[in-house]
């Protein structure tokens, strides 16, 4: 199943989306739980999602524009990953990563993006002051949305946890998040978390084997496999989950491939009108205009 957010008359609505992306069936929740979007869902018992399911509305056609991040209102911060892929690592070893050649990679590095930071998957995203930041820069990346909660979950058991996946760009402004020890800051500016286009639950789509790559302008920038992760999808569920106790809705973004901006030679920020796409094969896709 694919399951997506549409606004309509400034209204949230939950509802399946067909294979093609074209098409949405509206499901039959309570305002209460269609304005949390998908976490709404998530959060029901499995006799409600069944009743919702079964109660689903006929096929209608919807436009991209009208779709919104599946999750408008996030219980708590993004965990997201740094350095997950060895290509991406070996591209900014003179600048974010200064560690990786000499670092034994024996655990992630570990960040959050504030949930205010959260866009829809055709919003423009909002450039700050350029006294703020001049390093705009855009990351790929696979996201894993926790269905079934829990604390202390080990590696074998991590993929029964996983609700489903969704698409995140992790937006970074490259001169905040290199000036402080802690990356929050230069992650988590406003709009610097467009998500979507929805969410594909782990029975339909496979995020440990697939293909996540990123187009600026038109141009292939990003071009990396999950196979490739340097830390798997269950061992990122470990780890995040040790001594913390994760819940269902919670979003972990697995890190990006090489190819950002800064990797360039010479490095290439982000700037007003640039347009970013990112496709992960299977599930879907996202693009955001830069303004
Ligand atoms: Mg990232």
């Amino acid at each position: 199943m694919r399951i997506g957010v549409i606004e309509k008359n400034g209204r949230p609505l939950v509802g399946l989306i067909d294979e093609a992306g074209q098409s949405i069936q509206i499901l039959p929740l309570a305002q209460e739980h269609a304005e949390r979007g998908v976490l709404g869902f998530i959060e029901a018992s499995s006799e409600e999602r069944r009743a919702w399911v079964e109660g689903a509305e006929k096929k209608v056609p919807f436009k991209k524009s009208e779709l919104v991040a599946p999750f408008p209102v996030l219980r708590r911060n993004v965990f997201c990953v740094g350095r997950n892929y060895h290509e991406h690592a070996k591209e900014l070893s003179g600048s974010v990563f200064k560690s990786a050649a000499k670092d034994v990679l024996s655990w992630p590095i570990v960040f959050t993006k504030v949930p205010e930071s959260v866009v829809g998957p055709y919003a423009d995203v909002r450039l700050p002051d350029a006294s703020i930041s001049s390093q705009i820069d855009y990351e790929a990346e696979l996201a894993i949305v926790i269905g079934r909660g829990g604390k202390n979950i080990q590696r074998g058991d991590a993929l029964k946890h996983v609700f489903g996946y969704t698409v995140v760009k992790d937006v970074t402004a490259r001169d905040v998040q290199m000036r402080h020890a802690q990356w929050d800051l230069g992650k988590s500016f406003d709009d610097f978390c467009p998500m979507g286009p929805w969410v594909a639950t782990a029975d339909a789509f496979d995020g440990t084997n697939t293909r996540v790559r990123c187009w600026v302008n038109g141009e292939l920038r990003q071009d990396g496999h999950t196979r490739d992760l340097i830390f798997s999808i269950p061992e990122l569920i470990e780890t995040c989950s040790r001594g913390i106790t994760l819940y269902p809705g919670d979003i972990i973004a697995t890190g990006t491939p090489a190819g950002v901006g800064m990797g360039q030679t010479p490095p290439v920020f982000l700037g007003a009108g640039d347009q970013v796409r990112i496709e992960i094969e299977g599930l879907g896709e996202i693009e955001n205009r830069f303004v």
